[in-house]
Protein backbone atom coordinates (compact mmCIF):
# COMPACT_ATOMS: atom_id res chain seq x y z
CA UNK A 1 0.00 0.00 0.00
CA UNK A 2 1.71 3.32 -1.45
CA UNK A 3 2.34 5.62 1.50
CA UNK A 4 1.02 9.13 1.48
CA UNK A 5 2.76 11.56 3.74
CA UNK A 6 1.28 15.36 4.23
CA UNK A 7 2.90 17.79 6.93
CA UNK A 8 -0.33 20.25 7.46
CA UNK A 9 -3.91 20.09 8.07
CA UNK A 10 -4.65 23.22 6.90
CA UNK A 11 -6.16 24.32 3.02
CA UNK A 12 -3.67 22.71 0.94
CA UNK A 13 -2.97 19.68 2.88
CA UNK A 14 -6.48 18.85 3.53
CA UNK A 15 -7.45 19.33 -0.04
CA UNK A 16 -4.28 17.32 -1.40
CA UNK A 17 -5.67 13.88 1.19
CA UNK A 18 -8.95 14.52 -0.06
CA UNK A 19 -7.78 14.12 -3.70
CA UNK A 20 -5.61 11.40 -3.17
CA UNK A 21 -8.35 9.17 -1.27
CA UNK A 22 -10.82 9.68 -4.74
CA UNK A 23 -7.87 8.80 -6.74
CA UNK A 24 -6.75 5.82 -4.44
CA UNK A 25 -8.90 5.30 -2.05
CA UNK A 26 -6.55 1.86 -1.13
CA UNK A 27 -3.70 4.47 -0.33
CA UNK A 28 -2.96 5.14 3.25
CA UNK A 29 -2.73 8.75 3.82
CA UNK A 30 -1.47 10.59 6.97
CA UNK A 31 -1.81 13.93 7.52
CA UNK A 32 0.57 15.12 10.70
CA UNK A 33 0.19 18.88 12.40
CA UNK A 34 1.79 20.68 14.52
CA UNK A 35 -1.76 22.52 15.48
CA UNK A 36 -4.80 20.97 16.96
CA UNK A 37 -7.36 22.78 14.58
CA UNK A 38 -7.13 20.55 11.13
CA UNK A 39 -8.81 22.36 8.18
CA UNK A 40 -10.11 25.80 9.42
CA UNK A 41 -11.10 27.96 8.02
CA UNK A 42 -8.19 31.17 9.12
CA UNK A 43 -9.80 33.70 6.92
CA UNK A 44 -12.72 33.68 9.08
CA UNK A 45 -10.71 35.00 11.89
CA UNK A 46 -11.82 38.25 11.60
CA UNK A 47 -15.06 37.42 11.33
CA UNK A 48 -15.16 35.46 14.58
CA UNK A 49 -13.28 38.35 16.59
CA UNK A 50 -15.98 40.92 15.24
CA UNK A 51 -19.00 38.09 16.78
CA UNK A 52 -20.50 37.69 13.03
CA UNK A 53 -19.42 33.76 13.45
CA UNK A 54 -20.83 33.13 16.94
CA UNK A 55 -18.70 29.99 17.60
CA UNK A 56 -15.20 29.42 16.72
CA UNK A 57 -16.10 25.79 15.86
CA UNK A 58 -18.14 27.13 13.04
CA UNK A 59 -14.65 28.33 11.43
CA UNK A 60 -13.82 24.17 10.42
CA UNK A 61 -14.23 23.39 6.75
CA UNK A 62 -14.79 20.22 7.50
CA UNK A 63 -14.61 18.65 11.19
CA UNK A 64 -12.03 15.52 12.46
CA UNK A 65 -14.99 13.24 11.81
CA UNK A 66 -15.72 14.64 8.48
CA UNK A 67 -11.89 14.27 7.54
CA UNK A 68 -11.30 10.91 9.09
CA UNK A 69 -14.80 9.17 7.54
CA UNK A 70 -12.75 9.48 4.01
CA UNK A 71 -10.16 7.11 5.53
CA UNK A 72 -7.55 9.88 6.32
CA UNK A 73 -5.55 9.72 9.32
CA UNK A 74 -4.69 12.90 10.83
CA UNK A 75 -1.99 12.77 13.75
CA UNK A 76 -2.00 16.08 15.64
CA UNK A 77 0.11 17.80 17.64
CA UNK A 78 2.97 16.55 16.41
CA UNK A 79 5.77 19.42 14.86
CA UNK A 80 7.78 17.91 12.17
CA UNK A 81 11.34 18.25 13.11
CA UNK A 82 13.14 17.20 10.09
CA UNK A 83 13.29 15.47 6.90
CA UNK A 84 15.34 13.00 5.83
CA UNK A 85 14.99 12.21 1.61
CA UNK A 86 17.04 9.83 1.24
CA UNK A 87 15.64 7.46 3.65
CA UNK A 88 12.32 9.10 2.96
CA UNK A 89 11.79 9.78 6.29
CA UNK A 90 10.34 12.30 8.92
CA UNK A 91 10.98 12.82 12.23
CA UNK A 92 8.33 14.80 14.25
CA UNK A 93 8.85 15.92 18.21
CA UNK A 94 5.85 14.14 20.44
CA UNK A 95 4.13 16.63 23.39
CA UNK A 96 6.22 15.05 25.91
CA UNK A 97 9.04 16.05 23.81
CA UNK A 98 9.73 12.21 22.35
CA UNK A 99 10.70 11.66 18.97
CA UNK A 100 9.24 9.63 16.62
CA UNK A 101 9.18 8.67 12.93
CA UNK A 102 7.03 7.69 9.92
CA UNK A 103 8.01 6.72 6.36
CA UNK A 104 6.93 7.91 3.13
CA UNK A 105 6.56 6.81 -0.61
CA UNK A 106 5.12 10.26 -1.33
CA UNK A 107 5.75 13.49 0.63
CA UNK A 108 4.16 16.75 0.39
CA UNK A 109 4.93 19.48 2.34
CA UNK A 110 1.73 22.16 3.41
CA UNK A 111 3.58 23.74 5.89
CA UNK A 112 1.84 26.98 4.96
CA UNK A 113 2.76 31.00 6.07
CA UNK A 114 3.76 32.18 8.93
CA UNK A 115 3.30 36.00 9.91
CA UNK A 116 6.13 38.63 9.38
CA UNK A 117 7.37 40.02 12.17
CA UNK A 118 8.25 43.49 11.26
CA UNK A 119 11.39 45.25 13.01
CA UNK A 120 9.41 46.48 15.58
CA UNK A 121 10.73 46.61 19.59
CA UNK A 122 8.17 44.95 22.40
CA UNK A 123 5.81 43.19 19.99
CA UNK A 124 5.93 40.11 22.94
CA UNK A 125 4.45 42.70 24.76
CA UNK A 126 0.68 41.84 26.70
CA UNK A 127 -2.27 42.64 24.65
CA UNK A 128 0.47 42.69 21.10
CA UNK A 129 -0.88 39.76 18.75
CA UNK A 130 -0.09 38.58 15.64
CA UNK A 131 -3.19 36.65 13.38
CA UNK A 132 -2.43 33.66 11.87
CA UNK A 133 -3.73 30.03 13.42
CA UNK A 134 -6.79 29.73 15.30
CA UNK A 135 -5.04 29.76 18.40
CA UNK A 136 -3.63 33.32 17.43
CA UNK A 137 -7.64 34.14 17.33
CA UNK A 138 -8.93 32.25 20.57
CA UNK A 139 -6.20 34.05 22.17
CA UNK A 140 -7.56 37.84 20.77
CA UNK A 141 -11.30 36.89 21.80
CA UNK A 142 -9.61 35.98 25.44
CA UNK A 143 -7.91 39.01 25.98
CA UNK A 144 -11.04 40.79 24.74
CA UNK A 145 -13.44 39.49 27.35
CA UNK A 146 -11.29 39.73 29.93
CA UNK A 147 -10.10 43.32 29.73
CA UNK A 148 -11.85 46.46 29.25
CA UNK A 149 -10.16 47.44 25.49
CA UNK A 150 -11.84 50.35 24.37
CA UNK A 151 -8.97 51.55 21.80
CA UNK A 152 -6.60 49.42 19.58
CA UNK A 153 -4.37 49.67 16.94
CA UNK A 154 -3.94 47.93 13.77
CA UNK A 155 0.03 48.15 12.74
CA UNK A 156 -1.02 47.51 8.60
CA UNK A 157 -3.11 48.00 6.13
CA UNK A 158 -3.35 45.30 4.30
CA UNK A 159 -6.27 43.28 4.16
CA UNK A 160 -5.72 41.78 6.73
CA UNK A 161 -5.37 44.62 8.35
CA UNK A 162 -8.45 46.18 6.81
CA UNK A 163 -10.79 43.34 7.90
CA UNK A 164 -9.30 43.68 11.72
CA UNK A 165 -10.16 47.40 12.03
CA UNK A 166 -13.77 46.35 10.62
CA UNK A 167 -13.77 43.62 12.92
CA UNK A 168 -13.05 46.05 16.07
CA UNK A 169 -15.16 48.59 15.42
CA UNK A 170 -17.67 46.12 15.34
CA UNK A 171 -17.00 44.91 18.55
CA UNK A 172 -17.20 48.57 19.84
CA UNK A 173 -13.65 49.50 19.81
CA UNK A 174 -11.98 53.06 18.66
CA UNK A 175 -9.54 51.98 15.86
CA UNK A 176 -6.55 53.50 14.62
CA UNK A 177 -4.71 52.05 11.71
CA UNK A 178 -1.00 52.50 11.19
CA UNK A 179 0.21 52.00 7.99
CA UNK A 180 4.08 53.04 6.95
CA UNK A 181 2.97 53.38 3.09
CA UNK A 182 1.19 56.08 1.40
CA UNK A 183 -2.07 54.33 1.37
CA UNK A 184 -3.57 51.47 2.71
CA UNK A 185 -4.39 48.34 0.61
CA UNK A 186 -1.26 48.80 -1.63
CA UNK A 187 -2.25 46.09 -3.48
CA UNK A 188 -4.62 48.70 -5.20
CA UNK A 189 -3.88 51.68 -7.02
CA UNK A 190 -3.77 54.69 -4.92
CA UNK A 191 -6.91 56.09 -6.47
CA UNK A 192 -9.24 53.21 -5.24
CA UNK A 193 -7.16 52.69 -2.15
CA UNK A 194 -8.30 56.12 -1.05
CA UNK A 195 -12.07 55.01 -1.69
CA UNK A 196 -11.39 52.45 1.46
CA UNK A 197 -9.17 55.14 3.39
CA UNK A 198 -12.36 56.68 3.44
CA UNK A 199 -14.90 54.19 4.08
CA UNK A 200 -12.80 53.28 6.92
CA UNK A 201 -13.03 57.03 8.46
CA UNK A 202 -16.75 57.11 7.54
CA UNK A 203 -16.49 54.23 10.14
CA UNK A 204 -14.40 56.34 13.24
CA UNK A 205 -11.37 54.69 12.17
CA UNK A 206 -8.35 56.91 11.88
CA UNK A 207 -5.75 56.19 9.22
CA UNK A 208 -2.37 57.27 9.52
CA UNK A 209 -0.64 56.35 6.42
CA UNK A 210 3.51 57.05 6.57
CA UNK A 211 3.44 56.20 9.99
CA UNK A 212 6.16 53.43 10.45
CA UNK A 213 5.95 52.07 13.88
CA UNK A 214 9.50 51.42 15.45
CA UNK A 215 8.38 50.49 19.11
CA UNK A 216 5.68 48.97 21.62
CA UNK A 217 6.29 50.00 25.20
CA UNK A 218 4.17 48.34 27.43
CA UNK A 219 2.78 50.43 30.98
CA UNK A 220 0.03 50.53 33.52
CA UNK A 221 -1.59 53.16 31.42
CA UNK A 222 -1.50 50.73 28.17
CA UNK A 223 0.08 50.19 25.24
CA UNK A 224 2.24 52.69 23.71
CA UNK A 225 2.82 52.85 20.17
CA UNK A 226 5.86 55.07 18.80
CA UNK A 227 6.72 55.66 15.65
CA UNK A 228 9.90 56.58 13.36
CA UNK A 229 8.91 60.97 14.19
CA UNK A 230 9.00 60.07 17.89
CA UNK A 231 5.27 60.42 17.91
CA UNK A 232 3.49 57.82 20.26
CA UNK A 233 -0.04 56.81 20.25
CA UNK A 234 -1.95 54.82 23.53
CA UNK A 235 -4.03 51.88 22.76
CA UNK A 236 -5.03 49.19 24.99
CA UNK A 237 -4.71 46.51 22.52
CA UNK A 238 -2.28 46.16 19.26
CA UNK A 239 -2.83 43.61 16.02
CA UNK A 240 0.30 43.46 14.06
CA UNK A 241 -0.90 42.65 10.37
CA UNK A 242 2.29 43.55 8.63
CA UNK A 243 2.51 40.21 5.89
CA UNK A 244 2.93 36.83 6.00
CA UNK A 245 6.33 34.74 4.99
CA UNK A 246 6.59 31.64 3.79
CA UNK A 247 6.95 28.12 6.30
CA UNK A 248 9.97 26.63 4.76
CA UNK A 249 12.75 25.55 7.52
CA UNK A 250 12.22 21.89 7.77
CA UNK A 251 11.78 21.73 3.75
CA UNK A 252 15.01 24.32 3.18
CA UNK A 253 17.06 22.12 6.03
CA UNK A 254 16.46 18.49 4.09
CA UNK A 255 17.24 20.45 0.88
CA UNK A 256 14.30 21.25 -0.72
CA UNK A 257 15.12 24.59 -3.40
CA UNK A 258 13.52 27.22 -2.77
CA UNK A 259 12.48 30.50 -5.23
CA UNK A 260 13.52 34.08 -5.91
CA UNK A 261 10.72 34.76 -4.22
CA UNK A 262 12.05 32.75 -0.73
CA UNK A 263 9.05 30.34 -1.20
CA UNK A 264 9.53 26.47 -2.01
CA UNK A 265 9.97 26.48 -6.08
CA UNK A 266 7.86 24.00 -7.72
CA UNK A 267 7.15 23.15 -11.43
CA UNK A 268 3.45 23.16 -12.29
CA UNK A 269 2.88 20.02 -10.96
CA UNK A 270 3.77 20.92 -7.44
CA UNK A 271 7.40 18.83 -7.80
CA UNK A 272 10.03 19.93 -5.61
CA UNK A 273 13.35 19.07 -6.88
CA UNK A 274 13.79 16.50 -4.55
CA UNK A 275 12.14 13.12 -5.92
CA UNK A 276 8.44 12.26 -4.77
CA UNK A 277 8.62 15.27 -2.46
CA UNK A 278 5.84 17.83 -3.58
CA UNK A 279 4.64 21.19 -2.26
CA UNK A 280 1.18 23.52 -2.14
CA UNK A 281 0.15 26.02 -0.54
CA UNK A 282 1.43 29.39 1.66
CA UNK A 283 4.72 27.26 1.93
CA UNK A 284 5.28 27.25 -2.10
CA UNK A 285 5.76 29.44 -4.85
CA UNK A 286 2.66 29.76 -7.68
CA UNK A 287 2.75 29.67 -11.61
CA UNK A 288 1.60 33.21 -12.26
CA UNK A 289 -0.53 32.89 -15.68
CA UNK A 290 0.42 36.14 -16.98
CA UNK A 291 3.68 36.99 -16.34
CA UNK A 292 4.39 33.27 -16.94
CA UNK A 293 6.92 32.43 -13.97
CA UNK A 294 6.80 31.78 -10.12
CA UNK A 295 5.40 34.38 -8.08
CA UNK A 296 4.50 34.33 -4.29
CA UNK A 297 0.89 34.86 -3.90
CA UNK A 298 -0.11 33.28 -0.78
CA UNK A 299 -3.76 32.85 -0.74
CA UNK A 300 -6.63 30.37 0.59
CA UNK A 301 -7.98 30.53 -3.02
CA UNK A 302 -4.76 28.85 -4.27
CA UNK A 303 -3.95 26.99 -1.60
CA UNK A 304 -7.21 25.12 -2.36
CA UNK A 305 -6.17 24.39 -5.64
CA UNK A 306 -2.53 23.86 -5.60
CA UNK A 307 -3.56 21.39 -3.25
CA UNK A 308 -5.75 19.18 -5.32
CA UNK A 309 -3.50 19.41 -7.98
CA UNK A 310 -0.68 18.15 -5.84
CA UNK A 311 -2.73 15.12 -4.41
CA UNK A 312 -3.85 14.00 -7.51
CA UNK A 313 0.11 13.89 -9.14
CA UNK A 314 0.74 12.38 -5.63
CA UNK A 315 -1.77 9.24 -6.16
CA UNK A 316 -0.21 8.81 -9.90
CA UNK A 317 -1.82 11.54 -11.98
CA UNK A 318 -0.53 14.03 -14.40
CA UNK A 319 -2.31 17.13 -13.39
CA UNK A 320 -0.86 21.16 -14.18
CA UNK A 321 -1.91 23.97 -12.65
CA UNK A 322 -2.81 26.49 -15.03
CA UNK A 323 -1.41 29.63 -12.84
CA UNK A 324 -2.98 32.03 -10.33
CA UNK A 325 -3.85 35.33 -11.19
CA UNK A 326 -3.68 37.05 -7.97
CA UNK A 327 -7.76 37.59 -7.90
CA UNK A 328 -8.62 38.82 -4.34
CA UNK A 329 -11.38 40.79 -2.70
CA UNK A 330 -12.03 41.89 0.39
CA UNK A 331 -14.91 43.71 2.68
CA UNK A 332 -14.37 46.96 4.76
CA UNK A 333 -17.87 47.82 6.26
CA UNK A 334 -19.41 48.47 3.23
CA UNK A 335 -17.40 48.88 1.18
CA UNK A 336 -15.62 45.74 -1.34
CA UNK A 337 -12.79 46.35 -2.83
CA UNK A 338 -11.06 44.00 -5.39
CA UNK A 339 -8.42 42.81 -8.40
CA UNK A 340 -7.32 40.70 -10.66
CA UNK A 341 -4.62 40.28 -13.14
CA UNK A 342 -1.66 42.86 -13.11
CA UNK A 343 -1.89 46.51 -12.21
CA UNK A 344 -0.21 48.97 -14.91
CA UNK A 345 3.53 49.38 -12.75
CA UNK A 346 3.55 45.37 -12.78
CA UNK A 347 2.14 44.73 -15.72
CA UNK A 348 5.15 47.41 -17.22
CA UNK A 349 7.73 45.43 -15.20
CA UNK A 350 6.80 42.56 -16.91
CA UNK A 351 7.41 43.63 -20.49
CA UNK A 352 3.58 44.70 -21.33
CA UNK A 353 2.89 47.67 -23.18
CA UNK A 354 0.30 48.70 -20.69
CA UNK A 355 -3.08 50.93 -20.85
CA UNK A 356 -5.03 52.07 -18.18
CA UNK A 357 -8.44 53.19 -18.00
CA UNK A 358 -11.10 53.95 -15.36
CA UNK A 359 -14.57 53.59 -15.35
CA UNK A 360 -17.28 54.73 -12.86
CA UNK A 361 -20.61 52.67 -14.04
CA UNK A 362 -23.93 52.42 -12.19
CA UNK A 363 -24.58 48.46 -10.56
CA UNK A 364 -27.63 48.65 -11.52
CA UNK A 365 -30.40 50.82 -13.58
CA UNK A 366 -30.46 54.02 -11.49
CA UNK A 367 -34.73 53.71 -11.61
CA UNK A 368 -34.71 51.08 -9.50
CA UNK A 369 -33.85 51.99 -5.90
CA UNK A 370 -29.94 51.82 -4.38
CA UNK A 371 -27.79 52.35 -7.30
CA UNK A 372 -24.69 52.68 -6.76
CA UNK A 373 -21.33 53.37 -8.65
CA UNK A 374 -18.46 50.93 -9.14
CA UNK A 375 -15.46 52.41 -9.74
CA UNK A 376 -13.28 50.34 -12.21
CA UNK A 377 -9.60 49.98 -13.66
CA UNK A 378 -8.82 47.84 -17.00
CA UNK A 379 -5.54 47.45 -17.55
CA UNK A 380 -4.87 46.42 -20.97
CA UNK A 381 -2.12 45.58 -23.32
CA UNK A 382 -1.64 48.36 -26.08
CA UNK A 383 0.04 46.01 -28.87
CA UNK A 384 -2.51 43.09 -28.55
CA UNK A 385 -5.33 44.42 -27.30
CA UNK A 386 -5.44 42.03 -24.24
CA UNK A 387 -6.60 42.11 -20.95
CA UNK A 388 -3.82 42.31 -18.13
CA UNK A 389 -5.68 43.59 -14.78
CA UNK A 390 -8.98 44.98 -13.40
CA UNK A 391 -8.99 46.29 -10.10
CA UNK A 392 -12.59 47.66 -8.63
CA UNK A 393 -14.12 49.08 -5.55
CA UNK A 394 -17.98 49.57 -4.82
CA UNK A 395 -20.54 49.19 -2.46
CA UNK A 396 -20.95 46.13 -0.48
CA UNK A 397 -24.79 45.30 -2.55
CA UNK A 398 -22.53 46.05 -5.66
CA UNK A 399 -21.22 42.34 -6.53
CA UNK A 400 -18.34 43.36 -6.67
CA UNK A 401 -16.70 40.00 -6.03
CA UNK A 402 -18.89 38.67 -9.08
CA UNK A 403 -17.85 41.09 -11.38
CA UNK A 404 -14.45 41.01 -10.80
CA UNK A 405 -14.87 37.27 -11.09
CA UNK A 406 -16.17 37.77 -14.75
CA UNK A 407 -12.67 39.80 -15.65
CA UNK A 408 -10.87 37.00 -14.15
CA UNK A 409 -12.58 34.53 -16.49
CA UNK A 410 -11.67 36.75 -19.45
CA UNK A 411 -8.00 37.29 -17.86
CA UNK A 412 -7.62 33.19 -18.08
CA UNK A 413 -9.06 32.78 -21.39
CA UNK A 414 -6.73 35.27 -22.66
CA UNK A 415 -9.28 37.62 -23.99
CA UNK A 416 -8.84 41.05 -25.61
CA UNK A 417 -10.45 43.84 -23.50
CA UNK A 418 -12.91 45.04 -27.15
CA UNK A 419 -13.98 41.20 -26.58
CA UNK A 420 -15.43 42.00 -23.10
CA UNK A 421 -18.30 43.34 -24.84
CA UNK A 422 -19.40 40.28 -26.28
CA UNK A 423 -19.68 38.27 -23.22
CA UNK A 424 -23.50 37.83 -22.61
CA UNK A 425 -24.00 38.50 -19.26
CA UNK A 426 -27.12 38.22 -17.00
CA UNK A 427 -29.35 41.96 -16.74
CA UNK A 428 -32.28 42.60 -14.42
CA UNK A 429 -32.45 46.24 -13.28
CA UNK A 430 -32.65 45.74 -9.51
CA UNK A 431 -29.04 43.48 -10.22
CA UNK A 432 -27.36 45.21 -13.52
CA UNK A 433 -27.65 47.03 -16.44
CA UNK A 434 -28.08 46.12 -20.07
CA UNK A 435 -24.03 46.64 -20.15
CA UNK A 436 -22.64 45.54 -17.25
CA UNK A 437 -20.53 48.01 -15.31
CA UNK A 438 -17.49 45.64 -16.39
CA UNK A 439 -17.88 45.75 -20.20
CA UNK A 440 -18.92 49.92 -19.50
CA UNK A 441 -15.12 49.64 -18.03
CA UNK A 442 -14.13 47.62 -21.38
CA UNK A 443 -15.88 50.43 -23.63
CA UNK A 444 -13.95 53.28 -21.26
CA UNK A 445 -10.78 50.99 -22.56
CA UNK A 446 -11.56 50.62 -26.21
CA UNK A 447 -12.27 54.12 -26.91
CA UNK A 448 -9.12 55.30 -25.09
CA UNK A 449 -6.69 53.12 -26.50
CA UNK A 450 -7.62 51.55 -29.83
CA UNK A 451 -7.70 54.00 -32.66
CA UNK A 452 -10.25 52.20 -34.45
CA UNK A 453 -13.38 51.72 -31.97
CA UNK A 454 -15.34 54.18 -33.93
C1 LIG B 1 -6.77 36.50 8.99
C2 LIG B 1 -6.58 35.90 7.64
C3 LIG B 1 -7.53 36.13 6.66
C4 LIG B 1 -7.36 35.58 5.39
N1 LIG B 1 -8.32 35.82 4.43
C5 LIG B 1 -8.19 35.29 3.21
C6 LIG B 1 -9.19 35.49 2.21
O1 LIG B 1 -10.19 36.19 2.47
N2 LIG B 1 -9.02 34.93 1.00
C7 LIG B 1 -7.93 34.15 0.69
O2 LIG B 1 -7.82 33.64 -0.44
N3 LIG B 1 -6.95 33.92 1.63
C8 LIG B 1 -7.06 34.46 2.85
N4 LIG B 1 -6.10 34.23 3.81
C9 LIG B 1 -4.93 33.40 3.46
C10 LIG B 1 -5.26 31.92 3.61
O3 LIG B 1 -5.80 31.70 4.86
C11 LIG B 1 -4.00 31.10 3.42
O4 LIG B 1 -3.51 31.38 2.12
C12 LIG B 1 -4.24 29.61 3.54
O5 LIG B 1 -4.82 29.28 4.78
C13 LIG B 1 -2.93 28.83 3.40
O6 LIG B 1 -3.19 27.49 3.55
P1 LIG B 1 -2.02 26.42 3.67
O7 LIG B 1 -2.65 25.08 3.71
O8 LIG B 1 -0.97 26.67 2.66
O9 LIG B 1 -1.28 26.74 5.03
P2 LIG B 1 -1.67 27.23 6.48
O10 LIG B 1 -3.11 27.56 6.59
O11 LIG B 1 -0.67 28.25 6.80
O12 LIG B 1 -1.43 25.90 7.36
C14 LIG B 1 -0.18 25.28 7.47
C15 LIG B 1 -0.30 24.17 8.49
O13 LIG B 1 0.96 23.53 8.60
C16 LIG B 1 1.23 23.23 9.96
N5 LIG B 1 2.68 23.14 10.15
C17 LIG B 1 3.60 24.08 9.82
N6 LIG B 1 4.84 23.66 10.15
C18 LIG B 1 4.70 22.42 10.69
C19 LIG B 1 5.61 21.46 11.23
N7 LIG B 1 6.93 21.68 11.28
N8 LIG B 1 5.11 20.31 11.71
C20 LIG B 1 3.78 20.06 11.65
N9 LIG B 1 2.88 20.92 11.17
C21 LIG B 1 3.33 22.09 10.68
C22 LIG B 1 0.62 24.40 10.72
O14 LIG B 1 0.33 24.04 12.06
C23 LIG B 1 -0.65 24.68 9.89
O15 LIG B 1 -1.77 23.98 10.37
C24 LIG B 1 -6.23 34.77 5.09
C25 LIG B 1 -5.27 34.53 6.09
C26 LIG B 1 -5.44 35.09 7.34
C27 LIG B 1 -4.41 34.82 8.40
Amino acid sequence: MEKHLIIGASDAGISAALRIKEIRPDSAVKVIDADYYPNFSICGLPFLISSEVSDWRKLAHRTIPEIEKNGIQLLLGKKIKFINPQKRIIAYAEQNGAFSELIYDRLLLATGGISLIPQIKGVENEGVFFLRWIGDGLKIQKYLSQHQVKSAAVIGGGYIGMEMADALVKRGIQVTVLEYAPSVLTTLDAELASYIKKELEKNDVIVKTHHEVKEIIRSNNGLFIINKRGENLSADLVIVAAGVKPNISIAATAGVALGISGAINVDRQMKTNLPDIYAAGDCAETWHRIVRKNVYLPLGSTSHKQGRIAGENMAGGDAGYEGSLGTQVVAVFNAVAAKTGLRETEAASAGFMPATAQCAAWDHKVYYPDARQIIIRITGDRQTGKLLGAQMVGHRSSQVAKRIDVLAAALYHGMKVADIDKLDLSYTPPLSTPWDPVQMAAHAWVKEYCSNSL
